[in-house]
């Protein structure tokens, strides 16, 4: 689904990916894990071309969204095509951004009536399926500015699924969140893992890595460090670097 070979990023002459390599197979669900600034957010934002690369090749669903010239320089598809593909993709982030002036229905119905030119009609029955989803049906007429973090962040993931995704990316879902609200986010991405759908979470809730990932990746320096099953990385880990950002955890 995900086919990200050898990705260099810099910001001015900071150089923030090193080489990575992620591959993300159909309803895996892979963890990516590493300390601040190691890398995480922005090979997400590359991968979802809200960054460009530098240098490397990126593939979703097989269809090619950038790869290397002769000289090594990132080459784009143009801009009508990289839409196209990465409307394959939804993401979530460690902020919600719901629109507030809208309630919890029309942020979700919003972007596929923009977007999708569907008719409200059209949307209204997956958009309802999916506020149950959620555990929100209750909810459909409040603003952003009635509900809880770990609510508005039900909204947000409800949101993306609204546009039928392939693919979801998550930015720390939790961490903007009071420890006792994550556990209700962290359900429901569990459900969507329960659903098959492909999913690349950035997440330091090493809890839900164990139990839900097929895949753990971690990343140190913009590299790639260890990347296996849950049990081999979390739990024997073989880089001391892994062993050491392990070890905060305990
Ligand atoms: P965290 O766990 O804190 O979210 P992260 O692994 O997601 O960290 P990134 O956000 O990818 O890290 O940032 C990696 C490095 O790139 C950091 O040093 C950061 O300051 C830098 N960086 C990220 N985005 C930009 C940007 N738009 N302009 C300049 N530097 C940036
Ligand atoms: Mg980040």
């Amino acid at each position: 689904m995900i086919n990200a070979q050898q990705i260099y990023k810099s910001f001015g002459n900071l150089s923030v990916l090193k080489g990575v390599n992620l591959t993300v197979e159909k309803s895996e669900v892979v963890v990516i894990i590493g300390s601040s600034g190691s890398g995480k957010s922005t090979l997400l934002r590359c991968i979802n071309h809200l960054e460009k690369i530098d240098s490397g090749s990126i593939a979703i669903e097989n269809e090619l969204m950038v790869k290397n010239n002769e000289a090594n320089q990132a080459i784009y598809q143009p801009e009508q095509e990289i839409k196209r593909i990465c409307s394959k993709m939804g993401m979530v982030f460690q902020h919600f951004n719901l629109f507030p002036h809208m309630t919890v229905l029309q942020n979700i119905i919003e972007a596929p009536m923009t977007v999708k030119k569907m008719k409200r009609e059209e949307i209204l029955p997956l958009a309802r399926e999916l506020l149950q989803k959620v555990g929100l049906s209750n909810k459909e007429d409040s603003y952003p500015s009635q509900l809880s973090g770990g609510q508005k962040q039900r909204v947000a993931i409800a949101r993306a699924l609204a546009m039928q995704p392939d693919i979801m990316l998550f930015d720390e879902p939790t961490s903007a969140l009071d420890p006792e609200l994550t556990g209700e986010v962290l359900k429901t991405m569990q459900n969507l893992a329960e659903d098959k759908i492909t999913m690349v979470v950035v997440t330091h809730e090493m809890g839900f890595a164990r139990a839900v990932a097929d895949k753990v990746v971690f990343m140190d320096g913009g590299v790639v460090i260890e990347q296996g099953k849950p049990e081999e990385v979390l739990v024997n880990p073989k880089h001391p670097r892994t062993c050491a950002f392990l070890s905060r955890f305990i």
